[in-house]
């Protein structure tokens, strides 16, 4: 069990955390859940969970979308399944999300591994992206890896089919059984292998593959600097934990390092 949320990260923690920030070689991000419940978005299990709410997906949801697609986009587009995306279609990024794209302006960010599927990074205006469980806004193609806006698919045949090479469209979402992207796969590991620095914000970092790549990093002599409200599975090994929201921690090590960057060029 997490411990009770103990004390929010000190001013003196955010400025030895931005001092390692900004003395990595490459700065890397690996966000979760937390991040999304502090945007109003409840987690998918525990109390309140939408899984809690509406059932859980079945472990091989994947296996039965290939067995047959058009009643798998059937209950795609049920209102039941609007009903159980409502939290995320309403959600909006909060200064965690802003801060990070910030930190990417800054060059100081080089990357971002999100577990997240709810698009509030993109929305925040985050570039180097990956989304390892897809973003549920997009379409995919199966075959070709292509994403599509919902918009540019014609949903009145079903299973629709991918524009370019005919393949069949899936959502992005990445579903249980499913494998991840190959393309989203490769592009984590190849960050992962230059980085020297993650910050893992609103995970504990279990879940893999995505908790491979942190520990990856740190396996090789890198840097972990959690940034979550509670303690979690990875604390024992992070370099530096900061206690508190992304919400509250990440807008003010931002500040932080936007000072320091300041007065190291004056
Ligand atoms: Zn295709």
């Amino acid at each position: 069990m997490p411990e009770k949320q103990a004390r929010i990260a000190t001013d003196t923690e955010i400025r030895e955390a931005a001092a390692a920030v900004l003395a990595a070689r490459y700065a890397i991000a690996l966000t979760g859940a937390g991040m999304s419940v502090e945007s109003g978005i409840p987690p998918f299990r525990g109390p309140g969970g939408l899984w809690t709410k509406y059932g859980e997906p079945p472990m091989n949801g994947f296996q039965r979308f290939l067995a047959d697609p058009k009643k798998g986009w059937e209950e795609r587009l049920s209102s039941r399944s609007d009903e159980l995306m409502k939290p995320i279609a309403i959600a909006e990024p909060n200064p965690g999300h802003l801060a990070f794209a910030q930190l990417e302006q800054l060059g100081v960010l080089k990357f971002l591994i999100t577990q997240n599927v709810d698009d509030l990074h993109r929305r925040a205006g985050q570039k180097a992206l990956a989304e390892i469980h897809g973003n549920w806004k997009l379409i995919r193609c199966l075959d070709c890896n292509l994403r599509f806006q919902r918009e540019r698919i014609s949903l009145e045949v079903l299973p629709p089919r991918c524009p370019e090479c005919s393949g069949l469209l899936k959502s992005d979402t990445v579903s249980f059984g499913e494998p991840i992207p190959s393309d989203v796969l490769r592009a984590c590991a190849e960050h992962a292998a230059r980085s020297d620095l993650v910050i893992v914000a609103g995970t504990s970092a279990t879940v893999y593959p995505a908790a491979g790549f942190a520990l990856e990093v740190k396996e090789r002599g890198g840097a972990l600097i959690e940034v979550n409200l509670y303690e979690s599975e990875i604390t024992p090994i992070c370099d530096l934990s900061l206690r508190g929201g992304s919400a509250n921690v990440l807008p003010r090590l931002v500040a932080t390092i936007s000072e320091r960057r300041r007065a190291a060029l004056s």
